[in-house]
């Protein structure tokens, strides 16, 4: 039987305590319930964007995404206008595994966003979802990949939202609950096979069920005949079930964290950024003939492709990912071409999801810039100006909670990789980059009602439990606790703090 880890983490991306709460008293979340009646909890805050790749980034780091330079799926390039996929290369400073790796620690970590390709630590990972293949090596040590699917008969990827489209929902429901069976197999397998300091598990398909089926879980209907909401409830049973086989793995002297990366709550609409900058002359399609037939054939053929009937697509789904390329794995699908005449566009938004960006095309510094770099703070303010009236066309609501500039709400090296303004938009209400948009408006998706929100979920159990202050807790804040916990030298750039309370004193922990 080996050691038992001092730091043991489960994380369920986009968990939010207004889903969890009633679904644990409700009795299918059982273990969950024990947890918040006997350690602590409260919510954990996000990241500005509170999207997975720079919130799970900032949570392995203790660092904003000016430091990280992850923000978005999606990052900028310097001398191109298309951006790249955001990989663990992308991340410019040290993980949390690195630093317990380098201080003779041994860690194991499975599923974590953003670690692929997988870094070498002293232990092992496994690469998170945005892994292209089973077939390259997703693994450290390469070869743990291969033992993994002979473990578990397969090692399977987890789906994404818009993998629903034309499958049967309780198939989709079943294919999510059978990818969590795998994922809590292989922690277990793990925990009881290997030795480590620092353990941690992430399960991605809280975040898909809450996308597609936000209603139905907000509903909090937990007596309903509808085979959806049955099988929604199964889902949450078997997460649980996981949780409580896991979380017995720590003994009395270790300290278990359960974390989101962001919440979730529902979408009422949805804006697209180049529309609006388009609507008001700051962006300019290209006019050609050649671009306005491909654009219209592009949108027919995302039409018929939408129509194929995809139960059968979806069945093959898990074997298929096994030989796709990682530009395929991307989460917001992106147009090969980009119909922007840069040549006569002052802004423009590239990435971004959930929050709204604009970055302005400076002379100088874009590929085919226009705007000098004295003119451009006077047109981020004009901008800000404008965005600050919008309203939503059917109720009248303003639409926009703040807009700001990147240096007023980050710092760091990595600032040339975040958009010059960042769009907070109110509750409910999000914006999205995509350039194949024609409408300024759209209302949710019907594949995805659900979105993040800032307010994630923490809770923790063991000795320190009741010496750790979760009153204002962010997502910066795990990676100088956890350096605490193992009495470790903190590190003096980080931007989160420890949570643990000096001297171990017990703190008034608030309940959230
Ligand atoms: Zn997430």
């Amino acid at each position: 039987m080996p050691k038992h880890p001092k730091v043991l983490i489960t994380s369920f991306d986009g968990a939010v305590w207004s889903n969890l709460i009633p679904i644990a008293k409700a009795g299918i979340m059982p273990n969950l319930l024990k947890l918040i009646e006997k350690g602590s909890y409260g919510n954990l805050e996000s990241t500005i964007p509170p999207l997975t790749p720079p919130a799970w980034t900032a949570f392995m780091t203790g660092c904003n995404p000016g430091k990280t330079g992850v923000f978005d799926f999606y990052e900028s390039q310097e001398g191109t206008y298309k951006p790249t996929l955001t990989t663990n290369q992308s991340i410019q400073v040290d993980t949390l595994w690195k630093v317990l790796s380098n201080n003779g620690l041994r860690v194991g970590v499975i599923d974590v966003p953003i670690n692929y390709p997988p870094p070498e630590v002293n232990g092992f990972i496994v690469s998170g979802w945005e892994r292209p293949s089973n077939k390259k090596v997703f693994t450290h040590p390469p070869e743990l990949g291969e033992k993994l699917i002979q473990q578990l008969g397969d090692y399977p990827i987890c789906l994404r939202t818009f993998d629903r489209q034309g499958t049967k929902d309780v198939d989709f429901l079943s294919s999510l609950i059978d990818i969590t069976s795998k994922v809590g197999e292989a922690a277990l397998w793990l925990l009881e096979t290997e030795d480590v300091d620092f353990f941690m598990v992430h399960f991605q398909t809280t975040d898909i069920i809450q996308h597609g089926y936000w209603h139905q879980i907000a509903s909090l209907d937990f007596n309903s005949s509808d085979p959806v909401l049955q099988k929604i409830w199964d889902f949450y049973r078997c997460l649980d079930k996981y949780l409580g086989l896991i979380k017995e793995k720590v003994n009395n002297e270790g300290t278990f964290f359960l974390v989101s990366d962001h919440g979730f709550g529902p979408v009422r609409r949805r804006m697209s950024t180049n529309v609006w900058l388009q609507e008001h002359g700051y962006l300019k399609l290209k006019q050609d003939l050649g671009t306005q037939i491909r654009t219209q054939v592009k949108s027919t053929a995302i039409k018929m492709v939408n129509k194929v009937d995809a139960l059968a697509k979806l069945k093959n789904r898990i074997k298929r990912k096994s030989e796709e390329d990682l530009e395929q794995r991307v989460i917001v699908p992106r147009a090969s071409f980009d119909p922007i005449d840069y040549g006569e566009t002052r802004a423009f938004s590239s990435i971004g999801t959930v929050y709204g960006t604009i970055q302005v095309n400076q002379l100088g510094r874009e590929p085919q810039g226009i705007v000098s770099q004295k003119e451009a703070e006077g047109l981020k303010d004009e901008m800000a100006e404008k965005l600050k009236n919008v309203r939503d066309p059917i109720t009248g609501e303003l639409f926009i909670h703040s807009i700001h500039r990147k240096e007023e709400i980050f710092t760091g090296p990595a600032l040339n990789k975040i958009p010059d303004l960042i769009i907070i938009p109110h509750s409910g209400f999000y914006l999205i980059s995509g350039i194949s948009e024609k409408d300024l408006f759209l209302e949710a998706h019907s594949l995805s009602t659900g979105n993040h929100i800032k307010e994630g979920i923490v809770a923790i159990d063991g000795q320190l439990s009741n010496t750790i202050d979760l009153s204002q807790a962010k997502i910066t804040d795990i990676v100088p606790t956890i350096l605490d916990i193992f009495k470790l030298t903190p590190l003096n750039y980080l931007d989160g703090k420890s949570l643990l309370a000096s001297n171990n004193v017990p703190c008034n922990v608030s309940k959230a």
